[in-house]
């Protein structure tokens, strides 16, 4: 008989994060254990007692689930926990810092049912925060020129790096936005935009919008008034509005949360997975088909 499923949860922030206690416990983890101010240099204990508990033939029943709301910090975490493994003596870890990699994962596959995004002009509102950052990385991976938006140009600048660091090739280029027309012009001959800016937070206001006829697709990541894109409601789901096709909020999201749990599930497939951007975006994939 299998041992039951044990999700380790690991959170950068001093709560550990309660949605993602949630969606792992819908997602069939049998026990949760929950740690918070975790960082590189108290994770190794909680690392060895997952890795040395079980033998190597139940090491798929252990898991661990890296978050907190910096991507910064939790990639850190996770570079310390991969240190932490070796040879057979090691289990499947997520890394969801924010949620950054399931939403992000959930935008661009909407994105690249609409538009080809092989050599296409993509913008990302905002992308330095964790899921614009990822939503660049996940785009420029895909063949796009990427423009990676910020109302501070240093902070775009750092985001273009950090990619260009993991993908040399990556085309992207960071751009000022600090008002609606630096923003117009961010968009301008691009074919989609992705708006991950805070909640609560307006990016793309409909004026500066109207200067941008030649946009296909709109995707706002924000659920909170005042939205990220006028014009575009939470629930919408590729509806037409004013030429182009656009997602609300909630109309990615219901993808981001099927990512989510089948990421989980995931984990205990083999205890020798990590599960990043990349593999959570080909999941993704895989449950589009
Ligand atoms: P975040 O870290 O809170 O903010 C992202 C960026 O927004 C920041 O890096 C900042 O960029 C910009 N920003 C912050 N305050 C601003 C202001 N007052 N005016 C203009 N820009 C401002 O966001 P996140 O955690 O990456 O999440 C992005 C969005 O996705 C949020 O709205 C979040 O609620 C949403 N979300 C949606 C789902 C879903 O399933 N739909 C899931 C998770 C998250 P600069 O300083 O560089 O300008």
């Amino acid at each position: 008989m299998s041992k039951p499923k044990i999700l380790i949860q690991l959170d950068t922030d001093s709560h550990p994060s309660t949605f993602d206690a949630v969606v792992a416990v819908d997602a069939g983890v049998d026990h949760l254990f929950q740690y918070g101010g975790v960082t590189p240099e108290n994770v190794e204990g909680l690392v060895h007692g997952a890795m040395f508990t079980r033998g190597p033939g139940d090491l798929h029943q252990t898991a661990i689930f890296i978050g907190g709301s910096s991507v910064e910090a939790g990639e850190r975490l996770l570079e310390r926990v991969r240190k932490c493994f070796f040879g057979p003596m090691r289990v499947s870890v997520l890394f969801d810092a924010n949620g950054a990699n399931t939403t992000a994962a959930a935008a661009v596959l909407a994105a690249a049912k609409h538009v080809s995004l092989e050599g296409a002009t993509a913008t990302v509102l905002a992308g330095t925060g964790p899921v614009g950052q990822r939503a660049a990385r996940l785009l420029a991976a895909r063949g796009a020129q990427v423009r990676v938006a910020s109302r501070a140009i240093a902070k775009a600048e750092a985001v273009c790096n950090a990619i260009r660091s993991r993908q040399p090739a990556a085309k992207l280029t960071p751009v000022q936005t600090s008002g609606a027309d630096e923003t117009a012009s961010a968009l301008r001959g691009a074919s989609l935009v992705i708006a991950a800016g805070a909640a609560g937070v307006e990016l793309l206001s409909a004026e500066a919008r109207n200067q941008v006829p030649e946009l296909k697709l709109a995707i706002d990541l924000n659920a909170v008034p005042p939205l990220g894109i006028a014009g575009i409601q939470p629930p919408d789901k590729a509806v037409e509005r004013d030429g182009a096709i656009c997602y609300g909020a909630l109309g990615v999201g219901g993808t981001k949360m099927k990512i989510h749990r089948a990421a989980i599930e995931r984990l205990f497939a083999s205890n020798d997975q990590i599960l990043d951007a990349e593999e959570v975006f080909t999941l993704g994939e895989s449950l589009a088909k």
